[in-house]
């Protein structure tokens, strides 16, 4: 028997009881006639006490014991007379009987507190520790409580959790696939997954009607803080459904998970045609928590002899509500953070409205009061604010803007992370053209409707259809998105054709998907969530390794376990394999 409590569930009502825990060592204080031990476990840490007076042999033992050793204590409740407010267990220690140890352990590398001294790269190898510690053991059994709201409430909508295989077909549209080789089947390989995209259209064929699946995706892509090569995600589809329907019974899910989760009611979700995202904030995940919408002065400000204007496809302000005080130094600072080229700008131009209703700017040459007050005018602005001017092509300084509001949003501290603002987007482009294949992309995926009102365009003007597609945005950050699919045979060759595709490689390619299609497809649509990003979001964090128990690095290594690693000539053979002498 090792424990007839947990670290975390004595309280004041204890008092008396004889009890049994174990958990690790936490932390030794030695007063000399009293020894005090913090025991940890996944509960909680309750304080053990060590009398010299009444049990010196117990006593001495218990001050050799090392950080992280596991025992077990076995003794009586007591109430403590220097009681701790800050944890349940507070008020009670036990003194202890008989002391058990039940594993050494070496000084560990960091230590194992909220707060630790471990490096990244230190916690990743030593991935088990740092689970141990409090933040981490929240995280995860923030993972699971989510997962478990989500299961209770698709299922309670009907939905079935349906796996899928994750030795499939490799389809090099989209990410770039991981492959497997396959021993059985000389010179040919399987992909893993980058999504259950197909066969849950398939499940849709077969009459399951509304599936959903806790699933693990792989995508073999650049990494960064947002981004694994394997992630998991909520897979879902629904058949006989309209794009209304979808959003209605995912925005249900996402606002049980909020409550459930963290007691907040979320307002209803906003719906914003991706031409608005774009234009009003310069992304097609706009964080809506703050206002300061981009603002158009292309017309007011070309021709006046400036050529950064003149030159440019487009001006565009944004208002910083009482930030004329913005000195030189700052506005320097913001020129050089738009100039970096993740960001892309080539300069920033400034225009204080002054309190008393006059006007300066940083192009004071070129335009003068009147064309100034003209702005203010146009974009809403007031005595005592501050906007900022950016001007580029078509291209790129829509983004730009978008990221410039962002970085004005923290600045100005109207990104609080307690606060949540979530949106549909929808009606983004079909296609996306790629100058250099020269031929379309799907922006979502290839098997995404068209809006039915653009279905003629595919022939004649494919980079103008509008897709029946959707992402749930929150606070910046796109946690869902999914579409209503093509379930006609001859509109999604049509597809492929925009995409390029021959019907050869059509039928190569997705014939089972083509040939499903023509057994009674029902029309059908749906979604997928990026799960560690939504759990991640949930705790107001942007890290998702943070909510991963064993994540890999921006490497695409697990450190802990050295992985990737080379293999055995004998494994290389049998899969007839050779490797590239390097
Ligand atoms: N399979 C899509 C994705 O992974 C989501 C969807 O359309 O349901 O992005």
């Amino acid at each position: 028997m090792y424990r007839t409590h947990t670290c975390g569930e004595l309280r004041i009502q204890n008092v008396g009881q004889q009890v049994l825990i174990s958990g690790w060592v936490q932390h030794i204080r030695d007063f000399g006639g009293t020894t005090f031990i913090d025991l940890r476990d996944r509960y909680g840490i309750t304080q053990l006490v060590f009398d010299m007076e009444t049990n010196k042999d117990l006593c001495e033992a218990a001050r050799k014991l090392g950080r992280e050793f596991v025992v077990s204590a076995e003794g009586m409740v007591r109430e403590r007379s220097n009681k701790n407010k800050n944890i349940p267990t507070g008020e009670v220690e036990i003194e202890v009987k008989k002391l058990k140890v039940l594993n050494s352990a070496q000084t560990p590398p960091f230590t194992i507190e909220n707060e630790t001294d471990g490096g990244e790269e230190l916690r990743m190898k030593y991935r088990y520790l740092d689970l141990r510690r409090n933040p981490l053991q929240h995280n995860i059994i923030l993972r699971h409580r989510m997962a478990l709201e989500i299961r209770k409430f698709l299922s309670d909508a009907n939905f079935l959790e349906i796996e899928t295989p994750y030795l499939i077909r490799s389809t090099p549209e989209g990410a770039r696939d991981f492959i497997v080789p396959s021993r059985m089947n000389e010179n040919q390989f399987y992909a893993l997954p980058q999504s259950p995209q197909t066969y849950k259209q398939l499940l849709m064929v077969s009459g399951f009607d509304r599936y959903f699946q806790i699933v693990r995706c792989f995508r073999d892509e650049d990494l960064r803080a947002d981004r694994q090569p394997e992630f998991t995600q909520i897979d879902c589809e629904m058949s006989f459904v309209e794009r209304e329907d979808v959003l209605v019974n995912f925005e249900a899910l996402t606002g049980h998970l909020f409550k459930a989760v963290r007691n907040i009611d979320l307002p209803p979700f906003l719906r914003m045609p991706y031409s608005e995202a774009i234009s009003l904030y310069g992304s097609d995940k706009p964080d809506i928590r703050f206002g300061m919408q981009i603002q158009n002065l292309t017309d007011l400000a070309k021709n006046k002899g400036f050529v950064v204007f003149d030159n440019a496809d487009q001006v565009l302000a944004l208002v910083v509500e009482g930030a004329a005080e913005y000195t030189r130094k700052q506005l320097d600072e913001l020129t050089e953070w738009i100039k970096r080229p993740q960001i892309g700008g080539t300069g920033l131009i400034w225009v204080k409205f002054a309190v008393d209703g006059s006007a300066k700017s940083s192009v004071d040459k070129f335009f003068t009061p009147d064309d100034l007050n003209n702005w203010k005018a146009k974009c809403n602005a007031a005595d005592g604010d501050l906007m900022l001017v950016v001007a580029g092509s078509n291209k790129n300084i829509f983004s730009v803007a978008g990221e410039l509001r962002l970085e004005l949003g923290t600045r100005q501290g109207l990104r609080n992370p307690d606060h949540f603002a979530p949106l549909w987007v929808v009606d983004f482009p079909l296609l996306e053209w790629d100058d250099d294949s020269k031929r379309f992309f799907a922006m979502h995926h290839p098997f995404t409707s068209p809006i039915a009102d653009d279905f003629a365009l595919l022939a004649t003007d494919p980079g103008k259809v509008r897709a029946n597609a959707y992402d749930l945005v929150i606070n910046g950050v796109e946690i869902g998105g999914g579409s209503i699919r093509i379930h006609d045979r001859n509109l999604q060759m049509q597809m492929f054709k925009a995409l390029g595709f021959t019907d050869e490689e059509a039928s190569a390619q997705f014939g089972f998907l083509l040939g499903a299609f023509e057994y009674g497809a029902p029309p059908h649509g749906g979604i997928a969530f990026g799960f560690d990003r939504f759990v991640a979001m949930m705790a107001g964090q942007n890290n998702i390794r943070e909510f991963i128990a064993f994540p890999k690095n921006n490497s695409g290594r697990d450190v802990m376990a050295d992985a990737p690693s080379a293999v055995s000539q004998q494994q290389l053979d049998e899969l007839k394999v050779k490797l590239i002498p390097r």
